[in-house]
């Protein structure tokens, strides 16, 4: 599932579309689409934006309004320069969606498993979504005092909710608290600042907090420069992979030896997800 850093380099791709108009649109799987009358609603409309909000892409057009895709498992944004209604990458048949753009040729949406979803809001609604989601690590919002705010309301929340945020692992993964963050920087980001994933957030000093918060800006920033992580299906908007995947320490290394002192990498599961961690490293 593309995260926050390889949505990021997504959008920073789809920049070229800022001014572009469109002037069609295709689709063979109406079932993704949230919203009636959705072709009608954005054909001959200027792109004025295009941005992220956590892990979707927002593209804001003229009339106000906000197309929000929402990539999901294995939605992909892809600009090609035919104009033409014809495939050119070999996931063709998973192609199910295009933007046909007066100046930049199309923007293919493919997805394999068909669980992303387009959908056209109005600002109101989309202040409405971007209050519910927790804060971006790359806003200015996101100082240590917020972070450290963070860690001290949710270290005590065990009864409420069934995402309860109270180690590591599960504060940054929850997306009320802080967006964007998936399951593969959630294993490399406590590595980075040699914490345990599964150490309760009760047990962090000030210092640990810092690092945290240090490790959480440092790997996104990587991945970002580094044009995210391709281990499974994910792909830029030129088609071509990430390579973070090269430099992850623990996620998916299980059983192998950690890269720095040679004790095998555990593995556990965290509210159902796979947690990746070096037990000597990380304390
Ligand atoms: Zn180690």
């Amino acid at each position: 599932m593309p995260e926050l850093p390889e949505v990021q380099t997504i959008v920073n791709d789809l920049q070229i579309l800022t001014g572009d108009t469109i002037t069609g649109f295709w689709t063979d799987f109406e079932k993704a689409i949230k919203t009636k009358n959705f072709k009608e609603e954005i054909v001959g409309e200027k792109i004025k934006s295009i941005r992220r909000l956590s892990k979707n892409v927002i593209i804001e057009l003229s009339s106000n309004n906000t197309i929000i895709i929402h990539l999901k498992m294995t939605g992909k944004l892809t600009l090609v320069e035919s104009r033409k209604l014809k495939v050119e990458s070999p996931n063709e048949k998973h192609l199910h969606h295009i933007f046909f753009l007066k100046k930049n040729g199309n923007l293919n949406f493919s997805d394999i498993r068909k669980f992303a979803t387009l959908e056209l809001i109005s600002l109101e609604k989309l202040s409405e979504i971007e209050k519910s989601k927790g804060v971006d690590p790359f806003s200015k919002d996101f100082t240590l005092q917020a972070f450290s705010g963070i860690i001290s309301e949710h270290k005590n929340k065990t009864r409420h909710s069934r995402v309860t945020g109270k180690n590591i692992k599960s504060i940054l993964m929850n997306q009320s608290a802080i967006a964007g963050i998936g399951n593969i920087y959630a294993s490399e980001i406590p590595y980075a600042a040699k914490l345990n994933p599964l150490r309760k957030l009760s047990s962090l000093n000030n210092k640990e907090i810092e690092l945290l918060h240090r490790s959480i800006l440092k790997i996104l920033t990587k991945a970002i420069k580094m044009r995210g992580t391709s281990i499974s299906d994910y792909r830029d908007a030129n088609g071509e992979k990430g390579s973070f995947q090269n430099q992850l320490k623990v996620y998916g290394k299980a059983g192998k030896k950690c890269h720095k002192c040679d004790t095998i990498i555990a593995k556990e599961i965290v509210e159902q997800r796979s947690t990746f961690y070096c037990p000597t490293c990380q304390k």
